[in-house]
This record gives C-alpha cells, sequence and structure tokens, in this order.
C-alpha cells in the first residue's frame, strides 16, 4: 500500500515529517510522498524549508523503516508554468489551484506537460477548480499529452477527482495511462487513506501501470 499525496507543517498540513511516518506506520503503508506545496503558495516550501525537511525525511525512514519520497506539489500558473525551489525533488506533482473555465483549465495543463518536467497530473478536474461538466475531446487530448510525456494520472481520495467516468471515457487507451494514488491528506489521520483510488482503478482499469515503476527505472 502507498500514498503519493501527503501535506506536512511544512506547508499547509497539520502533522510533523514524524507524526506522518508514525501513522503511515501503523497503518502499514509501505512508501508515502510528502508532496507539499512549492514556492508559488504562501505557506509553502523554500530551499531552506525543503533541505530541513529532507533531513526529517531521512531520519524518519530509518527509525519507521518505510520509504518517504521527498515530494512537492506545484501550482500550474497562468502561463502553464510550475515553479519550485532549488532542490532535488523525487517525485513532483504538478496541479491547477484556480476555479477556470474548461478550456482554460486543459490549455494550461496541456502546456505544462508539453514545457516542464514533472511526474504526476494532481486531482484532474476537481469540482473545486474547473467548472466543466464534459468535454470529452479536451479530456482526451490532456490523457494524449500525459501518455506522450510519461506523467501519471493521479487518482486523488480527497477531490475524488478525476470523475471515475472519465476513465471510461478514454476507452482501451486507459491501459496505456501511467497512475499514481494520493490521500491529498492534510491532517495525520487521513494518512494513508487511498481506500476510494484504489477500487477506482480496480474497478476502471484492472492492471494498472504505477508512477513508481518509472521512479524505479531512474
Ligand atoms: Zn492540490
Ligand atoms: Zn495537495
Amino acid at each position: 500500500m502507498f500514498d503519493l499525496h501527503v501535506h506536512s507543517m511544512y506547508s499547509d498540513g497539520q502533522g510533523s515529517i514524524e507524526e506522518i511516518a508514525k501513522k503511515a506506520k501503523e497503518r502499514r503503508i509501505k512508501i508515502i510522498a510528502i508532496a507539499d506545496h512549492s514556492c508559488e503558495h504562501p505557506l509553502g516550501l523554500d530551499e531552506g524549508k525543503a533541505k530541513r525537511r529532507r533531513e526529517e525525511i531521512e531520519f524518519c525512514q530509518d527509525k519507521y523503516g518505510i520509504r518517504i519520497l521527498d515530494a512537492v506539489e506545484c501550482g500550474i500558473d497562468a502561463e502553464g508554468r510550475i515553479e519550485k525551489p532549488k532542490h532535488d525533488f523525487e517525485l513532483v506533482i504538478a496541479s491547477i489551484h484556480e476555479c477556470l473555465p474548461a478550456e482554460e483549465y486543459c490549455r494550461r495543463i496541456i502546456k505544462c506537460a508539453r514545457n516542464c518536467e514533472f511526474d504526476v497530473l494532481g486531482h484532474y478536474r476537481s469540482s473545486i477548480f474547473n467548472t466543466y461538466s464534459e468535454s470529452v475531446e479536451m479530456d482526451l487530448e490532456v490523457m494524449d499529452v500525459l501518455k506522450e510525456n510519461d506523467i501519471a494520472l493521479e487518482i486523488n481520495s480527497a477531490h475524488r477527482a478525476p470523475p471515475p467516468e472519465l476513465l471510461d471515457e478514454i476507452g482501451k487507451e486507459v491501459k496505456k495511462l501511467m497512475f499514481s494514488v494520493g490521500s491529498d491528506s492534510h491532517s495525520v489521520s487521513r494518512v494513508g487513506d487511498v481506500g476510494w483510488s484504489l477500487e477506482v482503478l480496480n474497478r476502471k482499469v484492472g492492471r494498472w501501470r504505477c508512477v513508481l515503476d518509472r521512479l524505479a527505472e531512474r
């Protein structure tokens, strides 16, 4: 079991790295990614915070015997760019954190996926940040860009995003996509709450390719 999207006190989460690691251990989660917000967020990481956080991550990995990925969640800006502090992150998530009409929402993602380096597209089509009901063609365009650039689609259990029907719309091509699962937890008690994500993947995709396999190849 794993949870690849957890926020800590290093951004807007409530738990310390140690509390999160302890909870993950209790819940028998073998791999977690602590993905705090990046520098565009008022409480996000800067170079110094990322460095201190890394030290705590390494300490807790040894203490609790679980794998903790040093990750970041970057907001995609109006130019389709992401910003991150100078630091060697092990996993980069990129997400839209603004409420946008469908076309603009997709345009930014497509531009970002083509031009920036990241591993996972976070909470795609979260109902909090986009206002469209359906737009299959555009979804398919986004999915194609993810495939072309080897970027994983996150199944986010907090946002319940993407809407599971999207995976039906993609059809057989869904097998060619890579996925990630995340609780997007901001509190310690929700660390590892990825049941919804796994259920959606098992029901809609069956055997699925995980972003962790790609990281292992690096
Ligand atoms: Zn987010
Ligand atoms: Zn998040």
